[in-house]
């Protein structure tokens, strides 16, 4: 699903991502640990091609996006994407925000394009805000609208950037609870996220990253339960 080998990125000279090699398998939960500035956001990015990267390969269902000649619109349909901010856009209704790429991109009508936006609305519990204005809406519940129209794309896999760190605590668990349910369904997910106790329950697999490689990965009963590398630990000490 998600195949990334000898991957490096530079920005100028500072050298953000030093040969990271990782995957996430059909229906696998692979969540990304570590500190800020190590580069975990450069590696999401990288995924889908937003940051080209300096050398190595990335994979992504069956597309290589390292190619030149690779059809990179179509490639990156199979893959939604949901950031730390939500990124709704604040002009347009839930029920717009959620149809229009649908429609423009996958020319979907309206009528179709409106019935899948409602089940996916249904599937993050906000089927009743479906002509509310995001500026109407809490950040938690944004976020979730933002989930649900990555997901009317129907993308063969999720990518997560922090998607609660810009959330009050209580809304937190609502927008993980959403995440919960999709990784139950068997979405493939690759999450970076500072909430461990997330990570412990609904990981198949966790990468800790530091300074641009990544230092260990495995269960997260073994990284984040009982961490070998110095690094891991501190890190640890300092967020649980
Ligand atoms: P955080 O936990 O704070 O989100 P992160 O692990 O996601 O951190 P990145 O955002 O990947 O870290 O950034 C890694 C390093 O790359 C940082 O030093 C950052 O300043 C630098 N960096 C990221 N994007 C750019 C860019 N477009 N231009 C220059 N430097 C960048
Ligand atoms: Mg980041």
């Amino acid at each position: 699903m998600i195949e990334v080998s000898g991957l490096h990125k530079a920005f100028g000279n500072l050298e953000v991502l030093k040969g990271i090699d990782m995957s996430v398998k059909r229906g696998e939960v692979v969540c990304i640990i570590g500190p800020s500035g190590s580069g975990k956001s450069t590696l999401l990015r990288c995924v889908n091609l937003l940051e080209e990267p300096n050398a190595g390969t990335v994979l992504v269902n069956d597309f290589e996006m390292t190619d030149p000649d690779v059809d990179i619109d179509k490639a990156r349909r199979g893959i939604g994407m949901v950031f730390q901010g939500f990124n709704l856009f604040g002009h347009l209704s839930v029920l717009d925000n959620l149809t229009i790429a649908q429609r423009k991109v996958l020319k979907r009508d309206a009528e179709e394009a409106k019935s899948v936006a409602k089940e996916n609305l249904r599937r993050v519990g906000l089927e009743e805000k479906i002509n509310s204005m995001p500026s109407q809406l809490s950040g938690g519940q944004q976020q979730r609208v933002a989930i649900a129209r990555a997901l009317s794309m129907q993308p063969a896999v999720m990518l997560f950037d922090e998607p609660t760190s810009a959330l009050d605590p209580e809304l937190v668990g609502d927008v993980l609870g959403v995440m919960r349910t999709l990784a139950n369904e068997g979405m493939t997910m690759l999450v970076v996220t500072h909430e461990m106790q997330f990570a412990r329950e609904v990981a198949d697999k966790v990468l800790f990253m530091d300074g641009g490689v990544v230092v260990e990965e495995g269960p997260p009963a073994q990284v984040i339960g009982d961490p070998q590398h110095e690094r891991t630990q501190t890190f640890l000490r300092r967020v649980l």
